[in-house]
This record gives structure tokens, C-alpha cells and sequence, in this order.
């Protein structure tokens, strides 16, 4: 891509760009303002002024009391906190309840607990992505000390009922933990008025920078730090604040909840063009996810006999920057554990492509990605052994990542 030619950044749920006026605002963070907020003169005091504008700023986002906020330094810091935390405070129950579609943030603690001799239960989702309801409910026990669920799916956008899980799992004396990291900004949050016992947010996620996030702790929840040091954060996790983070994180916040609308209307519609103008111009492709049960920014579209990376590829080379489900980069020839979960078909799978927009996409840029896909899966299909012509050639059976030797991808 030449630099002159503008991006086309539609991959806002891997992370967003920082916007100006939170940049301004925590500039002078960097600069004179730079006293530690635990100590006691008039700089340091100014510091610990501005840390509880943020708490105080990131709480009205959440609908909750700033004391209620722990500052952290990432989503995956948060989600193993609250993870932690509830397994300590709990020494005799021994049991964790969680998603097969959640995060690596969580997923990769689930293989540890189970070294450790922990009871694992992972809750499956329909073929939308839908919680199974009965079998999540049948996996409370008196033995779990935590469930733990992703608020909204970071891959395909679907929305989990959260607020009736934290009041069945209140009901039984669950502790009850959500990682609302692809929801803060994109969905009105009052968690006053649920029973959600911990909720993690990033900061990068929500056009602050990368490097901070917070973990919601509902007051009275027993609570065992993962980070010992000082007594900041009320003793909840030890570490100088970075300030300068938690000012931007502030600012994010405020900005998203003045955008709040627009997200849920106008990027809703541009999300909603986008994915029919794609579907409409290009036969066997499939969107993955319950349609009407998605966060309003994201869409994951499956396009059949091609692989995923490859259609990156593409797009990249015309300054479209998007993500796909498939990890064969990454040395595995496995698709995406969360269209797996879903049992999307392996030929769909396989060539599927998240587009996350923001507040900052326009019409202009739709229109141009809109075009831009027809081309891409021609050509990639023509190179494809199980496309013939107009359509899939007979005999596809061998397509199956099992098998040991990846045939879309050659992995
Ligand atoms: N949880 C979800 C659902 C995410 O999408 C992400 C990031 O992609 C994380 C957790 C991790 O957040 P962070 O990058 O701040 O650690």
C-alpha cells in the first residue's frame, strides 16, 4: 500500500486508536504534573486529585461508586485478579464455571486450575453463539466458588444475558465475575443495579491507551489482591497508579458515554450496511453470530473454500486492516475455538473475518470495503482445490483440520 493511500481501520475490537482529547489530556502527566499521588505536598496532591476525577469519571460510565473501581493494567490483569481472588477468598470450594468462548485472559487460567486440581465447567453456546441456559445453571454447584463469562464475544459481537446469570448465580451464593471488556462504551452499563459481584474493562479497547483497565469489585465482596505491594488502591492492588493512564482512561470514559448514541444507532446502521453489501455481492458466505443479539459495532462473515489469513492478506495490500477467525499463523492449524464452539462448519470456519468499526468509520469507508471484497474471494476461490467454476467442486470431504495436513490453508 502506498502511504498516501488512507487506512481503513475497521479491527476496533483488537484495539482502538487514542483519541485526541484524551491524549491532551494526559499529556501534562507526562510533563510537570508528575507527583506521586500517595505523597503529601501540593504537586502530589494535585496528582491525587486528578486520580480521583478518573475514578470517579470511569465509574459513571459503569454505573457504580468510584470506590467500587481498581485500577489495573489490562483486561488480562482484571480477569485474573477476579479469578484469583474469588479461588482465595474461597479455600473450600473448588469448582470454576465459565465459557467455552471466553478470552485467552480466562481460558488459559482454566488449564492451569485444572493442573492445580480444580473442577472445571465449561458452558457451551448454540449454533448463534447463545448461552446454553440449562446447562449453565445445571453447572452451579455448592462447590463453585466462581462463575465467570465474557459480556459480549470478542470474535463474534453476541451478547450474553448477564444480568439474569449474576442474579441465578446470587441466588446460590455464587460470586459472579464478567468480562465486559468488548461491552464498556458500546452498551448502556448499570451495575448498581445488578448483581454482578466483578467486571474487568480495557482501557485500549475504548480509545485510552494500551497498558491500563480497571477491575469493577462490588462493595462487600471478599476480596484477596494478586498484586501485594503498598496500600494504593485502597489496599486493592499495590503499585504507584499511573496516573497519566488513569486520566486518559477518565477522559475515554466521558467521551463514550457522550457517544453512546451514535454507537448504538449510527454504527449500528454502517455495521448493518457493511455486512449486507458483502453477503449480497458474494455467494456462500454466512455470517457468524445471533444477528439480533450483537454488540452494535462488530461483525464475523464467514466466506467458504478460502482461508481466512489469506483474505488479511488481501485486504491489508489495499489498506483495510480487519482480523480473521482462523489461527493458522499462528502454527496451529485450528480454526477459532469460538466459531468451533458454535460447530460452524470447518469450510466456513476456516475463511472467516471479524470487522469491528467505531465512532470514526464513515459511509465513505463502507462503501470502499464493500467493494473490496468480491475481487479478493474471486481470486482466492479460482486458487482453491474445492472450488470449481460458480461453486464448491464435489467432493470436499477431505476438508477437515484433523486430518493432519490443512488443505484451504496448506498448513
Ligand atoms: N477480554 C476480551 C473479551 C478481550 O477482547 C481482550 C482483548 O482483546 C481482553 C480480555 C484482554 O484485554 P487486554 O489486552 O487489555 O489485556
Amino acid at each position: 500500500m502506498s502511504d498516501d493511500k488512507k487506512l481503513i481501520y475497521f479491527d476496533n475490537n483488537a484495539t482502538t486508536p487514542i483519541h485526541p482529547e484524551v491524549l491532551e489530556a494526559m499529556l501534562p502527566f507526562f510533563g510537570p504534573k508528575y507527583g506521586n499521588p500517595s505523597s503529601m505536598y501540593p504537586l502530589a496532591m494535585a496528582s491525587a486529585a486528578e486520580l480521583k476525577k478518573g475514578r470517579e469519571k470511569t465509574a459513571a460510565l459503569l454505573g457504580c461508586e468510584p470506590r467500587e473501581v481498581i485500577f489495573t493494567s489490562c483486561g488480562t490483569e482484571s480477569d485474573n485478579t477476579a479469578i484469583w481472588s474469588a479461588l482465595r477468598t474461597q479455600p473450600d470450594r473448588r469448582h470454576f464455571v465459565t465459557s467455552r468462548v471466553e478470552h485467552p485472559a480466562i481460558l488459559s487460567n482454566v488449564t492451569l486450575l485444572r493442573k492445580l486440581g480444580y473442577r472445571v465447567t465449561e458452558v457451551g453456546v448454540d449454533e448463534k453463539g447463545n448461552l446454553l441456559w440449562d446447562q449453565f445453571i445445571e453447572a452451579l454447584t455448592p462447590d463453585t466458588a466462581l462463575a465467570s463469562f465474557l459480556w459480549a464475544n470478542n470474535e463474534t459481537g453476541v451478547i450474553f444475558p448477564i444480568e439474569k446469570m449474576a442474579e441465578a448465580c446470587s441466588e446460590r451464593g455464587i460470586l459472579f465475575h464478567t468480562d465486559a471488556v468488548q461491552v464498556a462504551g458500546k452498551i448502556p452499563l448499570n451495575l448498581a443495579k445488578t448483581k454482578v459481584d466483578m467486571l474487568s474493562v480495557s482501557g485500549h479497547k475504548l480509545n485510552a491507551p494500551k497498558g491500563i483497565g480497571l477491575l469493577y469489585l462490588r462493595r462487600g465482596v471478599k476480596y484477596a489482591p494478586f498484586m501485594l505491594g503498598g496500600h494504593q488502591e485502597s489496599g486493592h492492588r499495590g503499585g504507584t497508579e499511573n496516573v497519566p493512564y488513569i486520566v486518559g482512561l477518565g477522559r475515554a470514559c466521558e467521551l463514550a458515554l457522550a457517544h453512546m448514541e451514535d454507537e448504538n444507532t449510527r454504527v449500528r446502521d454502517l455495521r448493518d450496511h457493511l455486512e449486507a453489501g458483502i453477503i449480497g455481492a458474494i455467494p456462500y458466505t454466512r455470517v457468524n453470530g445471533d444477528p439480533a443479539n450483537r454488540v452494535p459495532n462488530t461483525t464475523n462473515i464467514s466466506f467458504e473454500y478460502v482461508e481466512g489469513e489469506a483474505i488479511l492478506l488481501h485486504l491489508a495490500a489495499a489498506g483495510i486492516c480487519a482480523s480473521s477467525g482462523s489461527a493458522c499463523t499462528s502454527g496451529s492449524l485450528e480454526p477459532s475455538h469460538v466459531l468451533r464452539a458454535m460447530g460452524v462448519p470447518f469450510t466456513a470456519a476456516h475463511g472467516s473475518i471479524r470487522l469491528s468499526l467505531s465512532v470514526s468509520n464513515t459511509a465513505e469507508e463502507v462503501e470502499t470495503v464493500i467493494k473490496a471484497f468480491p475481487p479478493i474471494i474471486a481470486k482466492l476461490r479460482e486458487m482453491s482445490p474445492f472450488w470449481k467454476d460458480d461453486g464448491p467442486a464435489k467432493d470436499n470431504s477431505m476438508l477437515t483440520c484433523e486430518t493432519g495436513s490443512c488443505q484451504v490453508c496448506g498448513g
